[in-house]
């Protein structure tokens, strides 16, 4: 298989003996590596810290917050990862990162959200908080006004979302302004508010820890679910690290794993998109997705070490990654 890149596309996929003239072409063997498209993280937060007090780090000045953004930018691209998707920053500074780092070879492309939408006191004090239907399709307005690509709101609280904070019917409104001017709407949702926001037609739920086999046949060809499931882990690994509340928590962390990989079964059962996403910055990791490979289309490639189709670890082995056709790690 051979595969050349020109100009920042892909100019020639398929057999080596019938590839074109690469005289004056960089020739990598690639011999027990697999060429995968750059990765895709569409749970992010460039201005998070992660760690166990992420939600305390969100309040730290925004200089500090850009700068975090940047380098986290630079540290995915470096990994492998050529789009993200940030669903949630203060004061909208995922809008400012998107925009400084847009085109550059060492960045990602980012899809970024603006700040997140809540009920109000339902979740941590760095959103938009509304206190009525009208109030919400109004803040989801003003996000798109600012630039956002996509609109996130919360539609559950607490660790286990016991507590839904909206109704289908106040939800319907803001889904169908999103959709009218062709933006996408998504919520956090980790416990009972994925039922509702399913559906409400949202076009994905992040987290979906109590996605059941009911919800998923809802979600179903219109809803994607984007699991995170590196949280859980995060949490039952600052039990250990932290103690206090994770520690505390930590059976009823475990018991939200399993009903996690439960919700990714029943979505994967019921054929809802399943996208990849690390809430790297939220709540769990540092920055640490899928595209295509295609003629004509984009040369953002990675190469790892081994075949990810058998053994999934082998996209944690990066050996090279181009993006744009230039070699950025
Ligand atoms: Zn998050």
């Amino acid at each position: 298989m051979s595969l050349l890149m020109r100009d920042g596309r892909v100019v020639y996929l398929g057999p080596a003996d019938g590839e074109p003239d690469g005289r004056d072409a960089d020739v990598v063997d690639a011999s027990g590596a697999t060429i995968v498209p750059g990765l895709v993280d569409c749970h992010a937060h460039f201005t998070g810290l992660g760690g166990a007090n992420w939600i305390a780090r969100f309040g730290d000045p925004d200089s500090e917050l850009l700068a975090r953004a940047d380098e986290a930018a630079r540290a995915l691209t470096r990994m492998g990862v050529l789009t993200a998707r940030d669903v949630g920053a203060p004061h909208r500074l995922n809008l400012k990162i998107r925009d400084a780092v847009r085109g550059l070879t060492e960045a990602p492309q980012i899809l970024a959200a603006g700040t997140w939408i809540a009920r109000r006191d339902k979740f941590p004090p760095f959103t938009v908080f509304v206190d009525s239907a009208a109030e919400l399709r109004a803040a989801a307005i003003a996000e798109m006004n600012a630039g956002a690509d996509l609109v996130k709101i919360a539609v559950d609280t607490g660790r286990t979302g016991d507590e839904v904070t909206f109704t289908v019917d106040e939800l319907a409104p803001t889904v169908k302004v999103v959709h009218e001017r062709g933006r996408k709407i998504t919520a956090h949702a980790q416990g009972k508010g994925a039922a509702v926001a399913a559906a409400a037609g949202v076009d994905s739920i992040e987290h979906g820890f109590g996605v059941n086999a009911a919800t998923a046949a809802t979600m179903a060809g219109r809803t994607a679910l984007v699991p995170t499931l590196s949280v859980l882990e995060s949490f039952i690994g600052f039990a250990a690290t932290d103690g206090g509340r994770f520690a505390e928590g930590k059976h009823a962390s475990e018991a939200l794993r399993e009903q996690a990989f439960a919700a990714v079964r029943a979505a994967k059962k019921a054929g809802v998109r399943i996208a990849t996403g690390s809430d790297f910055g939220g709540g769990s990791v540092r920055p640490g997705h899928l595209a295509w490979i295609e003629t004509g289309g984009p040369a953002d490639v990675v190469l790892v070490h081994g075949d990810p189709l058998s053994d999934p670890a082998a996209l944690w082995r990066v050996w090279r990654v181009y993006h744009r056709g230039e070699r950025v790690s």
